[in-house]
């Protein structure tokens, strides 16, 4: 991949905010619960996340609004100045997504492990101008993650950036899924204009210690923040744990020491 073709001009949407901070629930579970996250969240959000298809890693699980949440979701934006981000991983949810005008659209985990996925969504994105966020795969495959980000730049994406949201293990650990930082590194090393966001949510798997992985994260000089906030956590219907409050966030982002400004 060319080390140049990634850039942080599309940073901009975060309105000089360092880091950059996307922000909202895991699911979006109905119009009300959306909008009273949406306008409770601290003024350093500038882009508003909600899963609308969810990727349950069994079935039987909430598995997302579908469709009628891209409708809900633009009455967050029209109600407030957020921008929009969701996960995409078909060629049908990226059409509506597009067609919605969302403004992120990110791969999440499960999708980018596989090649024929990553694909069909590269080309269903191709030569958009919309942002394309790739979170790293569940296991820890740096050429994997890198593979996925030369299908999105053959596909003509520009405005393209990666999410470290951690690796999946089958030891027992402190992490739902274990950071291996050094991967996220090595990425950095090689693309150095990549804008690279931290999941700390999907990190930890506890709200308890989202503020601790976010400050690593910009220890490491990362550009912005995921993290998932819902009006009242433990009732959410997916990843209860892991979310904060609005409060929780605002918490969080006025006490993260910021030691080095991305360029
Ligand atoms: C999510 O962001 O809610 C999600 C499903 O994430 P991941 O793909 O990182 O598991
Ligand atoms: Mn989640």
């Amino acid at each position: 991949m060319n080390k140049e073709i990634a850039n942080k001009k599309w940073l901009s949407i975060f309105e000089g905010q360092v880091p950059a901070i996307i922000a909202g629930p895991c699911s979006a579970e109905t119009p009300e619960q959306l909008m009273s996250i949406a306008k409770s969240l601290p003024e350093q959000v500038k882009v508003f996340r909600a899963g609308i298809w969810k990727p349950r890693t069994r079935p039987g699980g909430f598995e997302g609004v579908g469709a009628i949440g891209l409708e809900w979701m633009k009455d967050v934006r029209s109600e407030t100045s957020l921008k929009l981000a969701t996960e995409v991983a078909t060629a049908e949810h990226v059409d509506l997504a597009l067609n919605a005008d969302i403004d992120v659209l990110w791969i999440g985990a499960r999708t980018t492990v596989n090649p024929f996925a990553v694909q069909e969504l590269a080309d269903a994105l191709k030569g958009t101008d919309k942002i394309v966020l790739l979170k790293n795969p569940v296991n820890p495959d740096l050429g994997l993650w890198i593979g996925g980000l030369e299908r999105l730049v053959q596909a003509g994406i520009n405005n393209l950036g990666v999410i470290h949201r951690g690796f999946s293990t089958y030891e027992k650990t402190k992490y739902r899924n274990i950071p291996e930082w050094q991967i996220p590194i090595d990425l950095k090393t090689q693309f150095p204009n990549l804008p690279i966001f931290c999941d700390p949510s999907h990190i930890t798997g506890n709200r308890e210690r989202v503020m601790e992985v976010s400050q690593q994260a910009l220890d490491l000089n990362y550009d912005g923040l995921m993290i998932e906030t819902h009006n009242n956590p433990d009732k959410a219907w997916s990843d209860a744990a892991q979310q904060v409050t609005p409060i929780g966030l605002k918490n969080i982002l006025d006490n993260l020491a910021i030691r080095n400004c991305s360029d």
